[in-house]
This record gives structure tokens, C-alpha cells and sequence, in this order.
């Protein structure tokens, strides 16, 4: 089994009939790194930065963080690197303070960006650290927990400027960095209409948009079993987000834990995904999934799959194309 997926790591992303799919990797170490590299990942579609913050109790500064993304970005041998600027709060507390221990109701509380516009200082530095990282390979810059155009204006304003001063000093900064937006608070899915002209590429985190679309948390056992990405109203505003974007020519990737799960694969290529970023270790079974199926045929089954009224018949669609 393992010998028969290792065959896979140097070939083609590709259904049946010709389809090339992106697989990206999802990273947050140098080991994430190398083996999203060595199995064929076409970039990092998420590199999840709160890691640096959560390792002690102070802040990570500048240097720290330049380093890091530098090397990271390094590391991907000039392929693109998706880092998503600094998402704690919630399930993701810290020891440095900036996360308020006593909010009620954390998930819904300071968390992504807003925790970033609430510390400008803490978000320059980061986003600075960022930006001179780009002058090492292709950056992209991924913001999280968006829920309205207004801070996607504002962290675009911000770096900006940063990379105004930045280049002032001496320092490498790319131009036209790509900015784009985690797709995770449903009213940011509902209205992408209303800001999608303002970002250049969306990334679609389930982990997080089924918990607040279904109202069940995401870590929360008692509600474990209505945590569930197939749930009709995950699928349809599934579809709702690929027809906004796809007519507005705006590239979509979804980077949750489903994108990393090979069962999931026919569903997310009938819903119109053709980018997926995962954890590498998942890479070459998701590789197989899509090596096996017709990408036309699928497409053509939509509609079946968006008229499913429940779980269940969710589940049959999906078995359905497994027997195919
Ligand atoms: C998500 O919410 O799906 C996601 C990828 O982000 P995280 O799991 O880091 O919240
Ligand atoms: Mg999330």
C-alpha cells in the first residue's frame, strides 16, 4: 500500500480525463517544508505563522520572523509560499498576553485579523518580516478570519506603506504581492460579491466555516457529530463561493482538514475545486483519488449532489461514485 503510493510522487496531478489539479501543502515547520517539497507540492497553500507565537512567552521580533519565512521560502525552491499573517484566539491561545484570556465567547471574539488590527504594532512587524521575505522567492500574503472588505483594505493600506519604508531602506520587497482571503466566516462566503474585487486569490478554511456555518464547535466532543462538512448548507455555500469566483476569474483553493481527506476528493472536484492544499502527508493519497476519476463526470453530478437533503444522502452520492 505504502510502495504503491510512493509510485505516485513523481507524477502528474490529473484525472482521467486530462484535468490538472493543484496540490499545495499546508506547513508550519522545516519539516513540513522538505516534505512538501519532496513529494511534488506546487507551493504552500498555507503556512500557518502562529506557531512562532506560541512557542514561549514573548513575542517573536522582526529578525525572528524574517528568518524564518525567508528560510522557508527558501526551502520551497521558488515555488509559491502562501503565508497566512497571524491567526491566534479562539482554539489558538498564546503565553505572550496578546490573546485576551477572558473573553466569553473566544470563537467569536478577537481572533485573525482582527486580533492583528487590534496590535498594529505586533501586525507590522510581522507583515514587515513578510514582506522582506519576498525578496527570496514568490510570496503570497493570506489573511484570516476576514468577515468584510473594510480589513482588506486596511492590512492592503498597511503594507503599502510597509513596503514603501522597507524599499526606502535598502531592503528587497516584491511588487504586486498577491493578497488574498481565508473563506471561514459564512457572512465573508455570503458576501463575497462585495469584496472580491479587493483580493487576488481565496482560500477556503473549513475547519473553521463548518463551526460557524453549522454553529458547532470545531473541538467541542458533545457536538462532534453535528460537526460535519456534509451538511447541505456546506455544500451549497460551497457552490456559492466557486460561482462568484469563478466568474469573477479569482482563484480558490480550500486549505481545510477536508482538502488533506482522499474520501472527499470526488465531492470537492463536483463542487468546481481544482486546488487543494493539504498536509503533506496526505499528498500522494489525494494524488491517487484524482488520478482515478473522470473530472467531466463529476461535474455533471452536481446537481445530484446539491439536491441531497441530508447527511446521508451525501454519504450515497459519495458512495455512489466510488462504485463508479
Ligand atoms: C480552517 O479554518 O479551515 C483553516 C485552514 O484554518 P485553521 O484550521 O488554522 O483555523
Ligand atoms: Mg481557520
Amino acid at each position: 500500500e505504502q510502495r504503491q503510493l510512493g509510485r505516485l510522487r513523481g507524477k502528474p496531478t490529473r484525472t482521467l480525463d486530462g484535468a490538472e489539479i493543484t496540490l499545495l501543502a499546508n506547513a508550519e515547520s522545516q519539516e513540513d517544508v522538505a516534505q512538501a517539497h519532496a513529494l511534488g507540492a506546487r507551493g504552500l497553500g498555507l503556512y500557518r505563522t502562529e506557531f512562532l507565537f506560541l512557542q514561549g512567552n514573548r513575542l517573536p521580533d522582526e529578525e525572528e520572523q524574517f528568518r524564518v519565512y525567508r528560510d522557508t521560502v527558501l526551502g520551497m525552491s521558488g515555488l509559491p509560499v502562501t503565508i497566512r499573517t497571524l491567526d491566534l484566539g479562539a482554539d489558538k491561545a498564546d503565553r505572550t498576553g496578546l490573546v485576551v484570556g477572558s473573553e466569553e465567547n473566544p470563537a467569536l471574539g478577537l481572533r485573525g485579523v482582527r486580533l492583528s488590527l487590534a496590535h498594529p504594532k505586533v501586525s507590522d512587524t510581522q507583515l514587515r518580516a513578510i514582506l522582506r521575505a519576498s525578496g527570496y522567492g514568490p510570496v503570497r500574503i493570506l489573511i484570516p478570519m476576514v468577515s468584510m472588505r473594510e480589513e482588506i483594505l486596511t492590512v492592503r493600506r498597511r503594507l503599502s506603506r510597509l513596503a514603501a519604508i522597507l524599499r526606502n531602506d535598502g531592503h528587497e520587497v516584491a511588487e504586486n504581492i498577491p493578497i488574498g482571503a481565508m473563506i471561514e466566516v459564512p457572512a465573508a462566503a455570503i458576501a463575497l460579491e462585495c469584496f472580491i474585487d479587493q483580493v487576488d486569490f481565496l482560500s477556503i478554511g473549513t475547519n473553521d466555516l463548518v463551526q460557524y456555518l453549522l454553529a458547532a464547535d470545531r473541538n467541542n466532543d458533545a457536538v462532534a457529530e453535528l460537526y460535519s462538512p456534509l451538511h447541505p448548507a456546506v455544500l451549497r455555500l460551497l457552490w456559492q463561493v466557486m460561482d462568484t469566483a469563478q466568474r469573477h476569474a479569482t482563484p480558490v483553493a480550500v486549505c481545510g482538514e477536508i482538502a488533506g481527506d482522499s474520501s472527499m476528493t470526488p465531492l470537492l472536484l463536483a463542487l468546481g475545486l481544482t486546488e487543494f492544499s493539504l498536509h503533506p502527508a496526505t499528498l500522494l493519497e489525494v494524488r491517487r483519488a484524482i488520478r482515478e476519476v473522470d473530472l467531466a463526470a463529476l461535474r455533471a453530478q452536481a446537481p445530484q449532489l446539491l439536491a441531497a437533503r441530508d447527511r446521508r444522502g451525501i454519504e450515497r452520492w459519495i458512495a455512489g461514485t466510488a462504485r463508479d
